[in-house]
């Protein structure tokens, strides 16, 4: 009798399923109230130049994105390159496809590369994925923010220094 219940390798949810490794199932990366396809950003970023990410904006990018640390392991070395989105209005530059592979680069010191998509490229990426006029509300609403990259979860030890 086979088990219904879906088993992932290590046992680990972000890992494969078992059983399905050829079917990936469709993924997506949420950010505030946006929702990104990671199957079409990848089609997007194909034929950019790559990027080297510097460690510390890596370091300060992976202290607030949801990383399953167990996971990091599971991630092979040199996988592949992670996607960057471009923001409006100074509002970011998440990594939406990557984040367990950057992480894995980054403990063991090596070059992590990304595709930027730049804000044209993001905006039609958001439209793919939830529907350009739920994207076109979002990124006007983005437009007009004052939300700044730090405004994600970090503090501003700055200020207290002085
Ligand atoms: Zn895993």
């Amino acid at each position: 009798m086979p088990n219904r219940r879906l088993r992932h390798y290590n046992n680990c949810p972000r890992c494969p399923v078992l059983g399905a490794e050829g079917m990936p199932g469709e993924e997506y990366y949420e950010i505030l109230a946006l929702r990104f396809s990671v199957r079409i950003a990848r089609e997007l970023s194909r034929g950019h130049d790559l990027i080297r990410v510097e460690p510390f904006v890596l370091a300060k990018w992976l202290k607030h994105a949801r990383v399953l640390d167990s996971h990091v392991d599971h991630v092979p070395l040199n996988s592949g390159y992670g996607i960057i989105v471009t923001l409006p209005a100074g509002c970011g530059m998440p990594l939406i496809d990557g984040n367990h592979r950057a992480a894995r680069a980054l403990r063991e010191q090596r070059p992590f590369f990304a595709a930027v998509l730049d804000e044209t490229e993001t905006l039609e990426l958001l439209r793919g994925s939830i529907g350009a006029a739920i994207a076109d509300h979002y990124w006007k609403r983005l437009k007009a923010s004052t939300l700044h990259p730090n405004d994600y979860g970090e503090t501003d030890d700055e200020q207290l220094n002085h």
